[in-house]
């Protein structure tokens, strides 16, 4: 059986694009690499063992496929709510599904290292998961003020074997990490793969990191029929870059009775710039790191601050493939509040055992509030992309519970 494919509705021109989004802009000899990475990719997932061996370390390591639970209690509310279960994964959410692909590619493609960014440390955390297991080098950037945040994350990283680079110019965050880690990768683009964490950046990576997500989609739309009887009327999922929204998206396009909502933090509110992260809501057209989209911006054209209580989602762009359903009418885009989103994470704990990542909290939130304007015969189906053990401190002390 051939990998799930992407819908022509996502899927880029020869260029890049995705309507007026996307694209590969940026320094020529990662132009020439990317677009030697973008071939490879497009052969490779027409190779069986590439797809058999990915199939097997799906199901046997990730331990996919994660199933759908029914929240009854939440779903006293009104609608139904049904939850998607990536936070069931291996590591704990999503990213395992796309870091699975990037490093088995790399390795066909006879790269000996992956190199990525890390904001929060959960990109990493998953890339030195994948390269630990597939026997890759891994090396990982990380800006030093988000170094001392996130100690955990910094200490799984190191006990997996990946390599460390602590980046302290500028603020010392996401945005300096990527910096230096395009750098580093240009000085070894011979031996080593860019491993992108979401679905931004230039061509190829929105198509690819989408392409291995769309596994989510595909189980989720089968499950669901077999298990519920038809589909959902809302599909829904958290933004940051995008891609766990994408990778459920994907499957439903063709469902015009299905709505495709993402959801994007509105931190303290979206009258507060600099104080939330809600690109496509509030974002205009312009070109960020490598590729175009929305993005929060200065005056001056230049990336805005953007905050978020999860770290996940503070992200000043978004990709291409949800700014270009945004334009055609396709998706849906809403917003949630830090406050909405910590409720959101304590209804879900409380009422139904399970701690949420507070990224995922965001779509539990629209869930919520959504749910509570239906009525009984509707059916949410919400991607929980990761779990909430990372985040249990930091709410404890959010709430003076301690
Ligand atoms: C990183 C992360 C996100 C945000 O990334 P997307 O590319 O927007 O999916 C969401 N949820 C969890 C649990 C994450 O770790």
């Amino acid at each position: 059986m051939i990998q799930e494919q992407l819908h022509s509705l996502i899927l880029p021109d020869s260029n890049g694009n995705f309507g007026q989004h996307g694209g590969r802009i940026g320094h020529p000899a990662l132009a020439q690499a990317l677009a030697e990475l973008e071939a490879g990719f497009h052969s490779i997932i027409r190779d069986a063992d590439f797809i058999g061996e990915m199939k097997r370390l799906q199901a046997t390591y990730v331990g996919r496929p994660s199933p759908i639970y029914h929240a009854r209690t939440l779903s006293k509310r009104g609608a139904q709510i049904f939850l998607k279960r990536e936070d069931l994964n291996h590591t704990g959410a999503h990213k395992i599904n796309h870091c699975i692909g990037e490093v088995l590619l790399a390795k066909k493609l006879g790269k000996k290292k992956v190199i990525a960014e890390t904001g929060a440390g959960q990109h990493g955390v998953a890339l030195a998961t994948a390269a630990a297991l597939l026997g890759l080098e891994c090396e990982i950037h990380m800006g030093v003020v988000d170094i001392a945040k996130e100690h955990p994350n910094v200490s799984r990283m190191k006990i997996l074997g990946a390599k460390l680079v602590p980046v302290s110019a500028g603020a010392g965050t996401l945005k300096e990490a990527v910096d230096s880690a395009f750098a580093a990768y240009l000085e070894q683009i011979d031996s080593s793969m860019f491993a992108i964490g979401s679905v931004v950046g230039p061509a190829p990576y929105p198509e690819m990191v989408a392409y291995f997500q769309s596994i989510v989609g595909h189980e989720a739309r089968e499950q669901f029929q077999r298990e519920q009887g038809g589909l959902p009327d809302e599909v829904i999922a958290c933004v940051g870059g995008g891609s766990n929204a994408i990778g459920l998206f994907n499957a439903f396009m063709d469902d015009q009775s299905v709505a495709l909502v993402g959801v994007e933090p509105a931190g303290e509110g979206l009258d507060k710039p600099g104080r939330h992260a809600a690109t496509i809501t509030k974002g205009k057209f312009g070109n960020i790191q490598g590729f175009n989209c929305y993005y929060l911006q200065n005056e001056d054209g230049t990336p805005a601050a953007v905050h978020s209580i999860a770290s996940g989602l503070d992200y000043p762009g978004v990709g291409p493939q949800h700014c270009h359903l945004k334009d055609i009418g396709r998706g849906r885009y809403e917003t949630a509040t830090d406050t909405e989103c910590l409720s959101a994470f304590l209804a879900l704990s409380r009422e139904e055992g399970i701690i949420p990542a507070l990224e995922s909290a965001h779509a539990v939130a629209y869930a919520l509030r959504r749910a509570a304007e239906l009525d009984s015969s509707k059916r949410l189906l919400v991607n929980l992309s990761g779990r909430g053990d990372k985040d249990i401190d930091f709410v404890l002390g959010k709430l003076n519970f301690a």
